[in-house]
């Protein structure tokens, strides 16, 4: 064990005269003695000791001061020592506590490298959370149709072959006489809604940016009726109309550009990763828009002259469609292409919870009784929209 150091030298100041004496310092557990060479020596209580400032931290020099009471006022003596252990041997030797000003507290240095671990990453967070959701928003809403309608026919082109619409006249005539119908509440939209069917069995729809909306035939197969259909075609209108879409993938390219500009360079395959999971996590709607499409969508159902109990008997469906999709997932899932299943996770997560079709009974209760005009009352809906059944297997 080797033995602390006690004594040490410094620079006295007796806070009477500017005169400097060096001292010989011993440290004691409760005090410490300052010997000068032509006086006596003088005794510092720890109870009476502050240090001037700790701007340096733990690092000498150490500016001392000691307050004696005196009947005409207090006299600030003061000490500087130069010893980079004095300090740390003081707090160790001492029996009892020090003032705030001698304890061990971080450097100035570590303080600031302490708010920028703290501060940097909340900068960060905010400007994620919210200027670039908030930027990428107002940009969104400025750029023309034209661009979104590029943007929407790429994505299009950019579909898994699995999942890619195929032409099916007759389902795609159905659905375009609905869109119809839906869109004379909305004389003014600019966009050229066109509806396309993927024979995926996946229950799901999907709007891109401009206006095309993809119905997967699993979707097609649950809804009983064009009125239910029409639910979600109204639902994924407003997703157009309202640049949902556009405002997510805008919102994904302006945080990869960012992402870019902090990490640096980055290799093709890490920058072509994030350019899918933008677009693909663009068309992933936040809650709030879910909500607006439902209660716009809603809306165009009744101002259309649409029973409206089709799009609430929808939305019941596709809320358990949505326990199923979370539970189990879809079987085929996992396509021969690289992209399909991370498509898959995307698309699957359409949400229909319970709040949301009790939204949509209440605007159906609001509304008061209406009168409706029947959508495609001369068709053969289930012929024409449903599946049909493959050959049937021989018996054994
Ligand atoms: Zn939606």
């Amino acid at each position: 064990m080797s033995a602390r150091k006690l004594q040490f030298t410094g620079a006295y100041f007796d806070g009477l005269s500017a005169r400097k004496h060096r001292v010989t310092v011993n440290l004691s557990p409760r005090q410490m003695m300052l010997s000068l060479p032509e006086d006596r020596p003088v005794a510092w209580s720890y109870a009476d000791l502050r240090r001037q400032s700790q701007d340096a931290g733990d690092h000498p020099p150490f500016h001392l001061e000691h307050s004696v009471r005196e009947p005409q006022g207090d006299r600030l003596e003061t000490l500087t020592v130069d010893d980079p252990v004095f300090l740390l041997n003081l707090r160790q030797t001492s029996a009892i506590p020090l003032h705030s000003s001698l304890k061990k507290v971080m450097g100035s240095r570590y303080v600031a490298l302490a708010v920028a671990v703290l501060v940097i990453p909340l900068f960060l967070y905010g400007l994620w959370k919210v200027v670039i959701p908030e930027l990428s928003d107002r940009v969104a809403m400025q750029v023309p149709v034209s661009w979104e309608e590029k943007l929407g026919a790429k994505i299009l082109e950019g579909l898994p072959k699995m999942l890619a619409p195929a032409p099916h006249p007759e389902k795609e005539k159905a659905l375009k006489a609905i869109a119809d119908r839906l869109l004379t509440a909305l004389p003014d939209q600019p966009y050229n809604i066109r509806v396309h069917v993927s024979s995926h069995k996946m229950v799901n729809a999907v709007a891109l940016p401009g206006g095309h909306i993809i119905f997967f035939q699993g979707l097609l197969d649950i809804a009983q009726s064009p009125e239910e259909l029409a639910g979600v075609l109204a639902h994924e209108i407003q997703h157009v109309v309202h640049r949902h879409s556009t405002r997510g993938i805008i919102r994904g390219l302006t945080s990869k550009i960012l992402l870019t500009l902090f990490v640096g360079d980055m290799n093709g395959s890490m920058e072509m990763a994030l350019s899918l999971a933008g677009e693909l996590d663009g068309l992933r709607h936040s809650r709030n828009m879910e909500r607006e499409a439902d209660r716009k969508g809603m809306d165009m159902i009744l101002t259309a002259g649409i029973d409206p109990t089709g799009m609430v008997r929808m939305f019941e469906k596709l809320g358990e469609q949505e326990k199923f999709l979370v539970e189990g997932g879809p079987a085929d899932a996992s396509g021969p292409e690289e992209d399909t299943a991370s498509w898959m996770e995307y698309l699957s997560t359409h949400p229909a919870g319970n709040d949301r079709v009790r939204q949509l009974k209440n605007q159906v209760a609001n509304a008061g009784k209406k009168s409706y005009t029947p959508l495609l009352p001369d068709m053969d809906w289930n012929g024409t929209i449903h599946q049909a059944p493959g050959p049937k297997l021989k018996g054994i």
